[in-house]
């Protein structure tokens, strides 16, 4: 079986595809989003999702979220005595997912559809890849999150010629995609993105104007207040309605206190980052050649757009109601799993040939002349331009640029700069050319960008006919298929929460997180609910234990509410 995953910077899920379409796969506690969030304990014991973020709070030296972020990048994450890369981390997530589904289907999966950004690049994507297979997943494509959503949208079946735009605002990254559909070919025509914008952000503003009022300092906050606070903030903003206010309330030192902005307020204090959102939105538009009235449909995706400020926004940006009939949270999903499908050659499935394209301009280093035969080295010359369609090839013509020349380096780049330098580097072609003079020797330069996002470069020098080639693999974080199989066994000794128990599991320790914030009475009545909780799970009678868990919950519901009464 083959799922379709959306691997998100704050939650994550699965679905599949039906003969009525495509579903989601709810997880081990029948939830169908489930936090990117993992937590180890001493016993090496991993939580992913909701248990792992209530141990946040109470454990945040063990527990890590928004590492999608860091996909791909040196960064560790120390969770309490091991550390991870965030390829690793979110291959627990993806364990999980894959574990979850099993169940849920009754059958293995063993392949998967994995989503990502846009705006990922090629060492992001294939740091995506390796964290499905080191959680057991054979990644049968990594797919682009907007393109899945236009599926999931069905925008694949429309008729005619259609353009779309797709405003993807999740928890930590800011997508917007131009797409085009003609003669059943779904072409991706721009994207442009800020991988640091999004939900995450707007939860900040609520947040630091909480601490404004009450005169707290952020950097004076233990771990455990800053995350409890964010967690409080985060609440805040995830229910407001469409003209009310965000009420942020927590239980501070001892202290209740409570913050409110107004409508006004807000649009103000977030202005900046909807001036920041304009700009990708911009640059897409204009990558793509088209006007905003061009475009046919505009879909939303990610958590973000539920909120009532970004769709009044983008009501107002592009002057026309979005389209929100699939839920912006599992629109991505779904693509994923219709992508899926489409690989299985379902046969309800009409076949559509979607094509990518290469998010970062490609490109060499070359001398340019300034003032008369002056040469000035370190300047970047594109060769395969950004949002070129792939599979890709581009050949450009260079010549030697002085006397005796006899070596030519070519440096392979990556990025939009005008200067080499603040380029990043993929590599280096060196060859060796006959001797002459000063621009005799000619050079053809090609550049191969595939679908698996791989780069082949080629040097052909005419005058002899002799080529070079080389292949980037983006060797930065790449492991032989040894150190991947070495780091599977190790990961596999750190084995997830058993899925039966992981419903008790929330619970006890969302007590454990109110134990933390309650006092008194309140406290004492928490710690009689909860060793009573325990005393039953002790017996093992799963009948008792059900009813035991529902009294449970209630109990900690009440007292949470009790936090705030009075
Ligand atoms: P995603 O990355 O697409 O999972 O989006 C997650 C983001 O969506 C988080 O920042 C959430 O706070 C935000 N989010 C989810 N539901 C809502 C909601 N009802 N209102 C506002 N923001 C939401």
């Amino acid at each position: 079986m083959i799922i379709g995953i959306d691997l998100g910077t704050t939650n994550s899920l699965a679905a599949y595809y039906t003969e009525e379409g495509p579903k989601i796969i709810p997880n081990r506690l029948g939830e169908r989003l489930t936090p990117s969030i993992v937590s180890i304990d001493e016993n090496d014991q991993v939580y992913v999702g909701r248990s792992a973020g209530e141990r946040m709070a109470v454990h945040p030296d063990q527990t890590a979220s928004l590492f999608k972020r860091s996909m791909g990048s040196r960064k560790e994450f120390t969770l309490g005595k091991r550390t991870f890369s965030a390829e690793e981390l979110s291959s627990f997530v993806l364990r999980q997912l894959k574990e979850d589904a099993e169940i849920y289907l009754g059958e293995p999966v063993t392949e998967a559809v994995i989503s990502v950004p846009a705006y990922f690049n090629d060492i992001k994507r294939k740091a995506t890849k390796r964290a499905g297979e080191l959680a057991g997943l054979k990644v049968e494509r990594i797919i682009s999150e907007p393109t899945a959503a236009a599926i999931a949208y069905g925008l694949f079946q429309k008729q005619e010629d259609t353009r779309f735009l797709v405003f993807d605002l999740g928890g930590g990254t800011f997508d917007v995609s131009i797409l085009e559909l003609y003669d059943d070919i779904m072409e991706v025509r721009a994207v442009a993105g800020d991988n640091y914008l999004g939900g995450e952000d707007f939860t900040n503003v609520i947040l630091d104007s909480f601490l404004e009022k009450h005169g707290i300092d952020k950097n004076e906050c233990s771990q455990k207040e800053r995350s409890y606070l964010r967690n409080q903030a985060e609440k805040a903003k995830c229910s407001a309605g469409a003209d009310s206010f965000f009420r942020m309330q927590a239980v501070f030192r001892g202290d209740r206190l409570e913050s409110l902005i107004s409508r006004k307020d807000f649009e103000k204090k977030t202005g900046q980052l909807f001036d920041r959102i304009k700009q990708p939105v911009r640059r897409s538009l204009s990558d793509a050649g088209v006007r905003i009235r061009d475009i046919d449909e505009i879909v939303l995706v990610g958590g973000t757009t539920k909120m009532p400020a970004v769709r009044r926004f983008v009501g107002k940006l592009f002057g026309r109601v979005p389209d929100t009939s699939v839920n912006p949270d599992e629109a991505v999903a779904l693509g994923a799993a219709i992508q899926g499908a489409m690989k299985e050659r379902k046969s309800s499935i009409r076949e559509v040939i979607l094509t990518d394209v290469c998010p970062f301009t490609l490109g060499t280093e070359v001398s340019v002349k300034i003032e008369g035969d002056r040469l000035e080295g370190n300047h970047f010359c594109p060769i395969l331009e950004r949002n070129t369609v792939i599979p890709a090839s581009r050949t450009e013509r260079f010549y030697t640029v002085s006397d005796h020349q006899t070596r030519v380096e070519i440096h392979i780049l990556q990025g939009e700069s005008r200067f080499a330098s603040n380029n990043v580097s993929l590599g280096v072609l060196s060859l060796t050319v006959p001797d002459g003079k000063a621009g005799e020797q000619e050079i053809d330069i090609t550049y191969t960008y595939d679908v698996n996002a791989l780069l082949e470069v080629e040097a052909k020098i005419r005058s002899t006919g002799e080529t070079v080639t080389k292949l980037i693999k983006n060797q930065e974080n790449d492991m032989t298929l040894e150190q991947m199989q070495k780091r599977m066994q190790e990961l596999s000794y750190l084995k997830i929460h058993p899925r039966e128990k992981e419903a008790n599991k929330v619970l006890l320790l969302r007590g454990e997180r109110l134990y933390e914030e309650t006092t008194g009475e309140l406290r004492e009545q928490l710690e009689a609910v909860t060793r009573q909780f325990e005393r039953i799970l002790d017996r093992q009678d799963p009948d008792r234990i059900e009813e035991a868990r529902k009294d449970y919950e209630e109990a900690l519901d009440w007292i949470e509410e009790e936090l705030w009464l009075e």
